[in-house]
């Protein structure tokens, strides 16, 4: 559950400039599940923190300064998560709700230590980008699954959606990070994509599910 405080937006904006996408109002609303002139009133706070720029009407701008603070959260965060799964032996599926009280802990110390024992990884579980102390973080050009031709063949490094029920439908399918995944033929009716990989042949994924995969290409 994702609540209405200052730190959350300044994930969910932190996301979205991540995954490219315009920074809006109405998108805000439906990350948080908040109404429009809620998510109005935390902006009007964020500007006065100096850590967004926002014109009515146009998109929101995260500043250097917010998205350095943005950065930290969703380093401890991420670190969590990859803690939870390598360390504690949780599914992928299962560390998003713990990361969030996690994210929490104020102690640099301690996620700090983390990072040492994970050895700095670069990815969270899900092949997120875990930002470094100083904010930084490499960026990856993963295209997204939908948009690639039959014949093609993609290895699925990162996902756009973390939730428990869509990670739950990967694992049933067998999928996960690493997966090579294979384009047989898309439907045009419905643009849903039949795909094989592993030993798994003419695998009907819809554009929804495809969507939600961020990928390599490769040649075969
Ligand atoms: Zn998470």
């Amino acid at each position: 559950m994702t609540s209405n405080t200052k730190e959350n937006y300044l994930k969910a904006i932190y996301s979205l400039e991540e995954s490219g996408t315009s920074i809006s109002l109405s998108a805000l609303s439906r990350i948080i599940k908040v109404s429009i002139p809620t998510v109005n009133n935390m902006v009007k706070r964020l500007q006065q923190e100096g850590w967004v720029y926002y014109q009515k009407y146009k998109p929101l701008i995260l500043t250097d300064e917010g998205r350095k603070v943005a950065s930290q959260i969703v380093r401890r965060h991420r670190l969590a998560e990859m803690f939870l799964v390598k360390t504690m032996g949780l599914g992928w599926e299962e560390v998003h709700e713990i990361a969030e009280d996690l994210e929490h802990i104020d102690s640099k110390v301690f996620f700090d230590r983390i990072d040492e024992m994970l050895g700095f990884p670069n990815t969270d579980p899900h092949g997120m980008v875990i930002p470094d102390k100083k904010g930084n973080s490499i960026r990856h050009n993963y295209i997204n699954f939908y948009s690639l031709d039959e014949g093609n063949t993609a290895v699925l490094r990162a996902l756009n959606n973390e939730s428990k029920i869509f990670l739950m439908f990967l694992n049933k399918k067998n999928i996960e990070l690493g997966t090579k995944i294979k384009i047989e033929r898309k439907e045009s009716f419905d643009g849903s994509i039949i795909v094989s990989y592993k030993n798994l042949q003419n695998i009907v994924l819809t554009k929804e599910v495809c969507e939600q995969l961020l990928v390599e290409k490769i040649e075969e």
